[in-house]
């Protein structure tokens, strides 16, 4: 499954979820700052999710 990155507006926190291609919705509150509706996606170059590349963090 492809992993999505989502920002906090608020206070910036990127957090990434493993969810389903059909199904990945928006956070509704955020675990960092505990606000809700503060979430929102994160475009990921090359997550076209087909490959699973993990591992790539340095
Ligand atoms: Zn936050």
């Amino acid at each position: 499954m492809p992993s999505y990155e989502y920002e906090c507006q608020l206070c910036k926190a990127r957090i990434e979820l493993v969810q389903s291609l059909d199904k990945h919705d928006v956070p509704e509150v955020c675990p960092s700052c505990n606000m809700e509706h503060t979430m929102t996606r994160v475009n990921i170059p090359s997550s076209n999710a087909a490959k699973e590349q993990d591992g790539q963090k340095e």
